[in-house]
Order: C-alpha cells, then structure tokens, then sequence
C-alpha cells in the first residue's frame, strides 16, 4: 500500500450500518487476479474502500459544483469569500441540496451497463449496453445534457449504431467533439478492471468514442482512467500520474498541456487553470486541485470553486481524491447530503456478499 492507504475505522464501519470490525481483506476483482485490500462494511456486504470512494468522490464533487456550474470564478469568490464547500444545491438547474447532475447520470450508465452485460463481455457488446442505457437516461428528460452528448443520442435514434454516431459527431463537430462529455463519467471502466491496463484502455476509449470521437478526449479518458486504477491500487500521486499519461501517450498524441507537466505542475498560477468544459482543461484542473490539495475535501472545494464548469471539474477531481484516499477519506457530512438513491446505488455498485 502506498501513503494513500488509510484503514476503515471501526466507528466508521458502524455507521454504514454494520456491526463489522476494519479488515484488510484479500479481493479477487473479476479476472484481474488478487491484491490486498482496505475494505468497508455495508451491513451484509464489504466493499472496497478506494473503489467505493473514488465513485463517491466523483459524486461529491458533482453535487458540490452543481451549485456554482456556469458562474463566473470572481462570482464565486463574491458570493464566498471563505470558499464554496457545503452541498446546498441551487445553481442554474435548481437542483436540491444533494442532487447530482449529468456526470454522475452517465457515469452511473456505465455501471449498470457493464454490470448488466458482463464484466467479461466483448467490447461491443459493452458499449450497446452502456448505450441502452445513456437512452433510457436521456427517456427521462434530465434538465442537463450536453450539447455533444444531445446530439450523439439523437443520431443514435436515427443510425441505431454507435459507430455511425461516431461518424456523424465527427462530420458535424469535427474539431469541436473534444469536450468533457466523455471524460466526467469515464470512471467506472478503472473500477471494474483496476489491474487490467488493457482493457481499461480498449473499453474506455471505446465508450468514450460513442459520444465524443476526438483524439484529445481518447487521451483524456485514458489518462483519467489509468490514473484511477492506479491510484485504487495504492498508487503515489506523481508516480501514478507520470505513469497514466505516459501510457495515454500510447493511444493518442500528448496534447502540449500534458508534455512536462509533472516539472511545471507546481509553478502554476491558479488563475491560469481554466475550468471550461473543454477535455484537456478539465483534466489538468483536476489533476492540479489533486495534486495541489493534501485532502479529499480540499480537492474537491478548489475544484468546485473555479466556476464555470465546475460541477465536472469537481467531480473528476473528486474521482482522484476519493480513488486516492478512500471513502474513509470523504467528509461525512457531504455522505450525509449526498441524494439517497445515487448514495445507495453507488454502495450497492461494487459490494460483495
Ligand atoms: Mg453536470
């Protein structure tokens, strides 16, 4: 275990509503073999404590940033001069205090799709799941899709394929197709296949080709993606993002933002991060909230509080910090806030009897 790990304390382990004492158990992850684990109790079932908190993070940081989605930065400082940090809702959606937007919607997408098709199954028969899924989501008519995403769901009435989405995103947005859509809910393909760098890569670039077919956010999903399975691994932070984007660098050209930016990472000003919901910008202002804040919390307040698209930025960050420090690490009151449905669902995700 790297300095990430942090054990389970026992009256943390009570109030997920068991009895159970901390353990570090032995988890197989299916076909990926055996490593140590910190787990979690959740009544009858254990999970494990990176895994369930990098899904947790990810959420706490979306309904985080819901409030302070499409402000401006000086806004943000106006409106809090101590820092934006309790989830309260509101924003320009009016969600009510704990809801989750459209990262966590999609991210949740995969999960059930994966779950439902076969952590074993082809990738193709992956992504049809996983789309069937973005469809019954977009049946609901959530108040928050992305414009890329839209219009990929649309063309996917029309062609009923995903690679002919591909194409037709690709025809009409060309350039313009690398927005974050695809890296804020790529997270669960590092939880499902933590030690399965291939296949990490094979089925996150392939779920992120279905809605957005641009070679940044290829590297983007990737990088994001390795990151985590490295981090829930035990990973060290710069040894774990010099080695993501490294390999990232395998399946996609390096966008210059990422050439050398363990060396300049540190020699960023603040005011230069920009939080649009541009791929490569949302993921070095992640990278730089994790890298930069020693906690969960920290993490997850300065990416929230830079604006603008800050309901994704927080949640992206919030998938490092929580695959990095666990659930352990997450601040109760945010779990005590978080909206019931998505908390149980994301417990229940990745529990074992
Ligand atoms: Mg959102």
């Amino acid at each position: 275990m790297g300095a990430g790990f942090r054990g389970v304390t026992s009256r943390r382990a009570k109030t997920v509503g068991g009895d159970c004492r901390e353990r570090v158990g032995i988890v197989c992850h299916p076909g990926v073999g055996v490593a140590p684990r910190s787990m979690v109790c959740l009544g009858d079932m254990t999970a494990d404590d990176k895994v369930i908190g990098a899904l947790l993070g990810l959420a706490l940081g979306d309904a985080l940033g819901a409030t302070t989605e499409f402000m401006a930065r000086s806004e943000v400082r106006r409106r809090w001069p101590e820092g934006h940090r309790e989830i309260v809702g509101g924003g320009v959606f009016g969600w009510a205090a704990g809801a989750v937007t459209d990262d966590t919607d999609m991210a949740l997408c995969l999960v059930r799709g994966i779950r439902r098709a076969g952590v074993g199954a082809e990738v193709g028969v992956l992504v049809r799941a996983v789309g069937e899924e973005f469809m019954r989501w977009r049946a609901r008519n959530p108040p928050d899709i992305g414009n890329t995403v839209r219009l990929a769901l649309r063309l996917f009435e029309e062609a009923g394929d995903w690679e002919r989405v591909a194409d037709g995103v690709r025809e009409r947005l060309g350039e313009r197709a690398g927005g974050n859509g695809a890296l804020m809910r790529t997270l669960p393909v590092s939880l499902f296949w933590p030690a399965d760098e291939r296949r990490i890569v094979d089925v996150g670039l392939a779920v992120s080709r279905m809605t957005h077919p641009h070679p940044e956010a290829d590297f983007c999903s990737v990088a994001y993606n390795l990151l985590v399975a490295h981090l829930v691994r035990g990973g060290e932070k710069e040894s774990s993002v010099a080695k993501a984007l490294a390999r990232a660098a395998t399946v996609a050209p390096t966008p210059s933002r990422f050439e050398g930016f363990l060396d300049r990472v540190f020699r960023i000003d603040a005011n230069a991060i920009s939080s649009s919901g541009y791929c490569v910008d949302t993921l070095e202002a992640a990278l730089y909230c994790f890298l930069h804040e020693r906690d969960a919390e920290g993490c997850i307040v300065r990416a929230a509080n830079l604006g603008d698209d800050a309901d994704t930025v927080a949640a992206v960050a919030g998938g490092l910090a929580g695959a990095f420090h666990g659930r352990s690490g997450l601040p109760s009151r945010w779990l005590e806030r978080l909206d019931a449905r998505v908390h149980a669902e994301i417990l229940e995700a990745f529990a074992r009897a």
